[in-house]
């Protein structure tokens, strides 16, 4: 499997956000995004270390943190990413997979099944052609979809997808600001305004913390 960065760190977003993590990203991405912060990793130049499934779960086990998030790029690209899961899962730890919306989750659903984070990429990533609309259809109450914005139409458009696919029934929902091209205060007005119930502002917290460029964080 191809590793760009392993870290320990907090997590900086979803369902469990503050709480300690280890994290493995992976090299590659199926899609380009505008705003994409981790183009490095998917550069074809970008050097990587080869770690079979075992080895990462001995990395993950020797950190002492059971809550690990498997990111990219897009992780599910990785051939080996469904041994990996399983075994990371059989050794006791929560696996949140962090995907971008555009690979298919059906074959990834077998038990022991990991908790989704999957984006849907709005008008303004550049991406939303990309999308899997069949994957609102397997998500759990675990699962997340994380709709990140950068402009009212963004927001619009996130809104009509909610609605749509009924997604606050469906899984956890939140919105996340393009750093820099959008205040969160324009989410949370906009929020209030159209009684979007059980949606939640979401600000990634690393890039509070650390400088928004650090890497390893
Ligand atoms: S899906 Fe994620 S990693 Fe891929 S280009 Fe978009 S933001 Fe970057």
């Amino acid at each position: 499997m191809k590793v760009v960065e392993k870290f320990v760190s907090i997590n900086g977003e979803g369902v469990r956000a503050g709480e300690p993590a280890v994290f493995v990203r992976f090299k590659g991405c199926n899609l380009a995004c505008t705003y994409c912060d981790t183009k490095w990793a998917n550069l074809p130049e970008c050097k990587f270390e080869e770690m079979s499934p075992e080895e990462i779960v001995e990395y993950v086990a020797q950190t002492g943190i059971t809550n690990v998030t498997l990111t990219g790029g897009e992780p599910l690209l990785q051939k080996e990413i469904r041994t990996l899961m399983t075994l990371l899962v059989e050794n006791g730890n929560r696996v949140e997979i962090e995907t971008n919306g555009a690979v298919k989750l059906d074959s990834y659903l077998a038990e022991p099944r990991p908790v989704f984070t999957m984006d849907y990429k709005l008008p303004g990533s550049g991406a939303e052609s990309g999308m899997q609309m069949s994957n609102f259809e397997v998500l759990s109450h675990e699962d997340t979809v994380k709709f990140v914005s950068g402009s009212m139409d963004d927001l619009k458009r996130a809104k009509e997808i909610i609605d749509r696919f009924d997604l606050t029934k469906r899984c956890h929902v939140y919105i996340s600001p393009v750093f820099g091209n959008i205040e969160p205060v324009q989410i949370v007005e906009f929020l209030i305004k159209n009684k979007m119930n059980d949606v939640r502002l979401q600000i990634q917290i690393h890039k509070v913390i650390w400088d928004p460029e650090k890497r390893g964080v």
